[in-house]
């Protein structure tokens, strides 16, 4: 009994040792106004006093950092030192994580659950993926589910296809890529919500845009990540690729940080050349090599596919957090936006879709390319897509919210953000069949008049 004890009270400590825990942590907002300043909020980082939620910053950029209890009173100081002024966001991140696992307490809402998923709280990966066979077996002439490769630790990357008319002739095709970034939960529960509105709706453009379209769908591109951030880290981003492994102790942060690829700078687009790093222990490490890693080659592959069997029109990538419609290239900035040889018009589905969206709840999404939204960018996924395909419309999506709660957005707040993203899809649905893309016959005047109008607007913003 004594020895059954002791292994039942060891198998405990060393459950509950793997698992991070985030009691006590704070997230603080900072805008760091200068250079010294920046090098000050980085200099944090570096010291190991907190860890920043943002992978750049620069002067002007609103940063989060979370800070361990132990460490809050030498982040303290040094913002009275160098006369920075800080804004806590979270108080307590242990208590959010932990409330984005509860049902939200809510009057029975219609459209809250279809089949066993519900969008009242975060579902993990077995949840989804059982899920994903329950939509197909309920739909067998509809739905049929895929695997696209498999992850570094050998879990398949698993979707459904949506496609009403598998009889069609003159295909057109949409991908709907989700959780590239682990940590970023509202992105699976977005997706999974798409899927019940194209299989339940009646509204008839969320039916136009459901039926006319062979939909690929896939919720989950990186489960491995995204089941570490429910059994050991919730702020886990990579892959968990372990082939890279270096210590990061000179880094100021943990070593478990060497392990991963941050699959949103690993695809073999300008590879490495900028917003990028080539230091494991960064949480943009872009892998040692272009398209390294298993969830990137799974990707690369089954959009070369889909694209030989049809007019692929959508690519769409969804994360969190900022609220953006991202529009290629991620290394361009002035009048080199112009690359994309339809910028133009990818720009105007965006701000329709941005306009639209925020009529329901007046939120605001900002469009355009990551160097005028975000920051600049290599290696991602959507822009590669663009690069291979030359696919019509494709947008990194960074979904609620602006960084009140950023990756631990509340769970009431997931209808609300499914809905307005839907009102945006339908909306860029309209302006994308408006422009002539589903028949290949782009207005030329149309798409000219733009580019001139939204070069403008866009070096303006
Ligand atoms: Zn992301």
């Amino acid at each position: 009994m004594k020895t059954y004890l002791i292994f039942l009270f060891a198998t405990i400590l060393a459950a509950s040792a793997i698992k991070q825990t985030f009691e006590g942590y704070k997230v603080y907002k900072i805008i760091p106004r200068t250079q010294d300043e920046v090098d000050v909020v980085k200099d944090l980082q570096k010291n190991g006093i907190g860890q920043l939620w943002d992978d750049q910053v620069h002067i002007n950029y609103e940063a989060r950092i979370m800070v361990p209890p132990n460490k809050i009173d030498d982040f303290k100081n040094e913002m009275v030192r160098t006369n920075i002024g800080t804004e806590e966001l979270i108080s307590d991140m242990q208590r959010v994580i932990d409330d984005q696992l509860q049902p939200v307490k809510r009057n029975s809402r219609t459209g809250s659950s279809f089949l066993d998923m519900t969008w009242d709280r975060y579902h993990n990966l077995d949840e989804i993926y059982k899920w994903l066979d329950d939509v197909a077996a309920s739909y067998p002439n509809i739905v049929k589910t895929v695997v696209m490769g498999r992850s570094f630790e050998n879990r398949e990357i698993k979707g459904i296809v949506i496609n009403y008319k598998p009889d069609r002739k003159d295909k057109v095709i949409g991908m709907l890529e989700g959780t590239l970034h682990a940590r970023e939960w509202i992105s699976p529960a977005t997706v999974t919500w798409i899927v019940k509105e194209f299989l339940t709706s009646s509204d008839p453009a969320v039916r136009s845009l459901a039926e006319d379209i062979e939909w690929h769908v896939f919720p989950v591109v990186n489960p491995d990540g995204y089941v570490y951030t429910f059994t050991h880290n919730r702020m886990w981003r990579k892959n968990r690729g372990t082939r890279n492994f270096t210590s990061c102790a000179s880094s100021g942060v943990a070593d478990d940080l060497s392990n991963g690829v941050d699959l949103n700078r690993n695809f073999d687009f300008v590879w490495m050349s900028t917003g990028a790093s080539d230091n494991p222990c960064s949480t943009t490490f872009a892998g040692l090599a272009p398209a390294s890693e298993p969830e990137t080659v799974a990707i690369v592959n089954y959009v070369k596919n889909i694209n030989g069997q049809g007019k692929f029109i959508y690519y769409y990538s969804f994360h969190s957090f900022t609220q953006l419609i991202v529009v290629p290239y991620s290394n361009v900035t002035g009048v080199d936006i112009l690359t994309a040889e339809n910028y133009g018009d990818m720009f105007e589905i965006a701000a329709r879709g941005a306009a639209k969206l925020r009529q329901r709840f007046g939120t605001v999404y900002r469009y355009g390319v990551a160097h005028d939204t975000l920051y600049v960018m290599s290696g991602t996924s959507f822009d590669w897509v663009k690069l291979e395909t030359n696919v019509p419309v494709s947008y990194l999506i960074e979904l609620r919210d602006l960084g009140e709660y950023g990756f631990l957005l509340p769970a009431e707040q997931i209808i609300p953000n499914n809905l307005e993203i839907m009102d945006a899809l339908v909306e860029m649905d309209r302006v994308t069949r408006l422009m002539g893309y589903y028949s290949g016959s782009v207005p030329v005047i149309c798409t000219l008049s733009v580019v001139a109008l939204c070069a403008v607007v866009s070096l303006l913003m």
